[in-house]
């Protein structure tokens, strides 16, 4: 950890409660300068740590590194680098993951991913087969966390329930720490789901994925394309809203509170927000569910 900020540096400032981790993508380069706003803005709030997507068949791989090596290096909450298998060979992977490891990054989001034009998966001749073969290697390698993707709603891929969960379980198997949902909007989606994992024996720790919605025509679209059902309802608030942004805003805010407080009144401590690198939404989320203090909200409001 020769060039990253020590761990005990991160600890003193680490802490959204209850467990509360931000997800950012890497930024086209001209909208770098606001991406790093962003992020500052994002990390007064002190979640947990925050992840960097990895772009699908590593097609911002550049931009990618370039964000994971300076989050380590700077202060604040640690990253935690997606990495997927997709279009790779065990050799080039593992060479990304460990010099991630050797600048300090120990926390990961080890994912299948997809192939180009959504065509069905297939291994790279010489890469990973899937998931949990990333996930075993990058223990290996020395990661200290690896997250996984588990689906609520089913993934295009799913076959049937049992091999869904045991595909799961396989992932657990080879040393995932926990999984974190694709987002879904309705709490009891996810409810049954944890207890569908808890019923086949799967007791490790599921976090939630929780989508704010900061532009729904985006948001529906976007979900149309990874297989998350848009409720009806959902629908008809923000379909109304489209030319009304301080009544969009207002409305998300609410439908993203309503969803994590059902939520941890059912005992979940863990919610991912897939933040779409944008700040204002997340930060008022957080205010109104109460996980930062005023102290941290006027910094993040900076
Ligand atoms: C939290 C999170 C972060 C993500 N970040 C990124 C990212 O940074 N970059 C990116 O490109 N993509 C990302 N994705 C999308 C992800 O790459 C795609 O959803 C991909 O299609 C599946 O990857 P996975 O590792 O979750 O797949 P898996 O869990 O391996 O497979 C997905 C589903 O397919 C079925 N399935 C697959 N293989 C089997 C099998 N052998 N037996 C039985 N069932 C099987 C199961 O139902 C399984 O739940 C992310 C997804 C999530 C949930």
């Amino acid at each position: 950890m020769s060039n990253s900020v020590s761990q005990a540096n991160r600890s003193q400032t680490a802490h959204l409660m209850p467990h509360v981790s931000f997800e950012v993508f890497p930024p086209a380069p001209k909208a770098e300068e606001r991406f790093w706003t962003t992020v500052s803005r994002l990390r007064a709030l002190r979640p947990a740590y925050m992840s960097v997507t990895y772009g699908a068949g590593g097609s911002t791989k550049d931009r990618g590194d370039r964000v994971v090596r300076r989050m380590v290096r700077e202060p604040g909450p640690e990253p935690a680098a997606h990495l997927t298998c997709v279009g790779a060979s065990r050799t080039e992977t593992d060479a990304i993951a460990t010099g991630w490891i050797e600048a300090g990054v120990r926390r990961f989001v080890a994912l299948r991913g997809d192939m180009p034009d959504m065509q069905a998966f297939e291994p790279h001749p010489e890469g990973y087969g899937g998931a949990a073969d990333l996930v075993a290697a990058l223990k290996r390698h020395g990661a200290e966390h690896v997250s996984v993707g588990a689906y609520p709603e089913p993934h295009p891929d799913f076959r049937c329930e049992d091999s869904d969960l045991d595909h799961l379980r396989g992932k657990f198997a080879a040393g995932a720490d926990n999984a974190i949902t694709q987002y879904v909007f309705e709490p009891e989606t996810f409810l049954r789901y944890r207890d569908r994992m808890r019923s086949a024996g799967i007791e490790r720790p599921l976090i939630v994925g929780l989508m704010p919605i900061f532009d729904f025509a985006k948001v529906r679209s976007f979900s149309a394309k990874c297989g998350a059902v848009v409720p009806a309802w959902l629908e008809a608030r923000f379909a109304p809203l489209a030319d009304r942004p301080d009544a969009h805003h207002e409305a998300a805010v609410e439908t993203a509170v309503s969803f994590c407080r059902r939520l941890q009144g059912e005992g979940v401590d863990g919610f991912h927000v897939y933040t779409i690198n944008r700040a204002d939404l997340t930060i008022d989320i957080c205010r109104e569910m109460g996980w930062a203090s005023e102290e941290r909200l006027a910094e993040a409001a900076a």
